[in-house]
């Protein structure tokens, strides 16, 4: 069963944080002596608020999920740093991964020096339960679930995603950095309750929202373990440029990132269409994020000639059950119709 007090390093459970000067005195009219801070108005002489509590509060609203269920990072790679440190003991524990999936689950175990056990997707990217549950061993601490997966652009069986749920006594990181673009709801609304549980959802700012460039991530998940990831953040972890700009986008973008989202999902299906009548693409996979996967005889021959279009796509042709397959951004409409006619004349 699961167990937050299992899970926990017991080095982090005992940890005495940093506490900073802005975590000890909160109050806003005062003289502020107390931070060693340049005291001429630039605008950004303070420290930024380090809990972030004003974008909390328009975040917790938009998503409906309480502020304290929120920890917000520089980018989800923040947060994906966090939750192996705070849970994996190194060269002791491991973490699970689904391949293909996103890289960096891998490469923050790996820094970490903690092992990650890979079990492959099956042949139509879903989860393969019983293979998952049983490779998984004592020391595994968390399995990563990628929906909509990257690369493979597909959004994974909320099922299955539950019977790891209630099976698995480690944390399920169901990451949703593309489910703006998904017909789905997010698991946040239709498996709600598993958040006062073994679920942590991860989002992001850097797809539907155009704004990668401010790097913030959402995480959510139990009182526990934002907790947890408060204790041992960087201090400031957040600046207040990102928390200002954040806090505007949300205030005045909504509408517009609607439309960014539907524009580029009727794209992606016109994209689809067009790429799939090309002879020499054997396979355009289904997606529900803002790229898709094709399969092609020769991967290298079509990503190089397209770079010497000045066309980047990304080569995956070497990643687990990726045979052949080359990873498109949907772009602009103009951008797409390049695209096609460049494979046009190839
Ligand atoms: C792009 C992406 C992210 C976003 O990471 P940030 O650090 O928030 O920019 C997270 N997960 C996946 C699978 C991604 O593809």
């Amino acid at each position: 069963m699961f167990n937050f007090n299992n899970i926990i390093r017991s080095n982090i459970k005992n940890l005495t944080p940093y506490s900073s000067a802005r975590t000890e005195y909160t109050g806003k009219n005062a003289i502020f002596l107390d931070a060693n801070e340049n005291p001429f108005n630039t605008g950004y002489n303070r420290y930024p608020d380090p809990l972030q509590t004003e974008l909390k509060k328009k975040i917790s609203e938009i998503k409906e999920i309480p502020a304290d269920h929120i920890f917000l990072g520089n980018g989800s790679d923040e947060a994906i740093d966090l939750i192996t440190r705070a849970f994996c003991e190194p060269q002791q524990d491991n973490i699970m991964v689904l391949p293909p999936t996103y890289g960096m689950y891998k490469v923050s175990a790996d820094i970490q020096n903690i092992e990650t056990i890979e079990v492959n997707l099956t042949g139509d990217f879903q989860l393969d339960t019983d293979s998952i549950l049983n490779a998984v061993t004592s020391q595994t601490k968390m399995i990563f679930v990628c929906s909509p997966n990257n690369p493979t652009g597909n959004t994974i069986n909320s099922n299955d995603i539950r019977t790891l749920l209630d099976r698995f006594a480690g944390f399920v990181i169901v990451d949703e950095a593309y489910g703006d673009f998904a017909a789905v709801p997010s698991i946040t609304k239709t498996l709600s309750d598993y958040l006062n549980r073994n679920m942590i959802v991860m989002q992001t700012f850097s797809k539907a929202w155009g704004l990668a460039g401010i790097r913030l991530g959402m995480l959510f998940a139990s009182t526990d373990v934002v907790n947890t990831l408060n204790k041992i953040k960087l201090p400031y972890n957040l600046n207040k440029l990102t928390q200002e700009f954040a806090i505007k986008a949300l205030q005045k973008n909504i509408a517009k990132k609607n439309t960014w989202i539907s524009e580029l999902v009727q794209q992606r299906e016109i994209l689809r269409y067009s790429l799939a009548k090309f002879g020499f693409i054997e396979k355009v996979f289904p997606s529900e994020a803002n790229f898709f996967l094709i399969k092609v005889k020769n991967p290298l021959d079509v990503y190089t000639y397209l770079v010497n279009k000045k066309i980047i796509v990304r080569d995956r042709s070497k990643v687990a059950l990726c045979k052949g397959c080359l990873r498109i951004t949907v772009g602009t409409k103009q951008e797409n119709e390049r695209l096609i006619d460049e494979l046009k004349n190839m």
